[in-house]
């Protein structure tokens, strides 16, 4: 009999989940709702949904499921499997995902951040291949981040090391959900450069995504900027340039700090691509120490929405070898 694993991607709006064979080869993979409104139990059950509905109709059965990794957004114990806080699910306090799940499965269940697990994805299958020294950031509305230095998954006492999002970039900028305010996350995220191209809208400055949204100016989203930009929109050649040199200052700090060979930047707003990247690395190159600068790639994710898949399960899998 193979031997299969199962990776969740519990996100916010819907949650992902696939199995794998032996050689991560995709079996099956689906996507289906959260439902994160209705509170924690009812999300627990929509994850045993899922791992239902993966495993009908299929050939797998449930004796040849060795192990379920899941990655959760938010702070965490991934010793104790409890979930402390995650900022977008209601009535998500101290849920002890291990001890829910475990009545319910003969395997074992594992769980670490999503974007942590996103990180064991690239890593391990992805644009993160073959190297030990590796920065992952990933922009979605928020800037999340993770980080093998010398071959090993930075943790951290508290398992938040590497919150990169939240290094201070200006002494009074925009307040930050963590409690202090100029975050590099509050620019550098889809809802960051949103904020920018707002407010410098609401300074006086004209775009031709003003048109796109017939002046609502809350429908505004980060693929315009993209598409503006590609049309020469010199307000939106202006906000994408603001965001990726910030990133880039951010980063150059990183590179001095951990020296890593490669920075990998996924999540959705990284489809910009080299619009946003071709500044990130100019900054870097400027700004971080030669030797350390001169060594680090820049490069977009390679797996998009299967790095926490994947990542889950190789997680999961590395967890069961000890
Ligand atoms: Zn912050």
């Amino acid at each position: 009999m193979k031997p299969y694993i199962i990776g969740v991607d519990l996100g916010g709006t819907n949650i992902k989940a696939g199995i794998f064979d032996e050689d991560y080869k995709v079996i099956k993979a689906l996507s289906i709702p959260t439902e994160a409104s209705a509170g924690s139990s009812h999300v627990l059950h929509r994850i045993r949904a899922a791992v239902d509905l993966l495993t009908e109709g299929s050939d797998v059965t449930m004796d040849s499921i060795k192990g379920m990794g899941i990655g959760i957004p938010g702070l965490l114990d991934p010793v104790e499997g409890l979930s402390i806080f995650s900022p977008n699910f209601p009535d998500w306090n101290h849920v002890h995902i291990i001890n829910e799940m475990k009545d319910y499965y003969d395997f074992p269940v594992f769980i670490d951040n999503d974007v942590r697990v996103n990180l064991y994805g690239e890593w391990l299958h992805g644009a993160g291949r073959g190297y030990n020294n590796i920065v992952l950031i990933t922009l979605g509305t928020g800037l999340g981040s993770g980080i093998v230095n010398d071959g090993k998954v930075l943790y951290g006492t508290s398992y938040s090391a590497g919150e990169i999002g939240h290094m201070n970039m200006f002494r009074n900028g925009r307040p930050c959900k963590c409690g202090s305010s100029g975050c590099l996350g509050r620019y550098v995220s889809a809802l960051g450069m949103i904020n920018t191209i707002k407010e410098k809208l609401n300074e006086g400055r004209t775009s031709i995504i003003q048109d796109w949204v017939n002046r609502e100016h809350a429908n505004i989203n980060a693929l315009m900027v993209s598409e503006a930009y590609d049309l020469g929109d010199s307000l939106a050649i202006e906000v994408m340039h603001e965001t990726a040199s910030l990133l880039g200052f951010g980063l150059a700090n990183v590179v001095n700090m951990l020296n890593p060979e490669v920075i990998i930047v996924g999540g959705g707003m990284a489809a910009a691509g080299d619009r946003l990247l071709n500044t990130v690395r100019e900054t870097v190159d400027q700004h971080a120490l030669k030797l350390s600068g001169s060594k680090c790639r820049i490069v977009q994710a390679e797996l998009g929405s299967l790095a926490g898949t994947i990542g889950a399960a190789s997680y999961a899998y590395r967890r069961m070898l000890g």
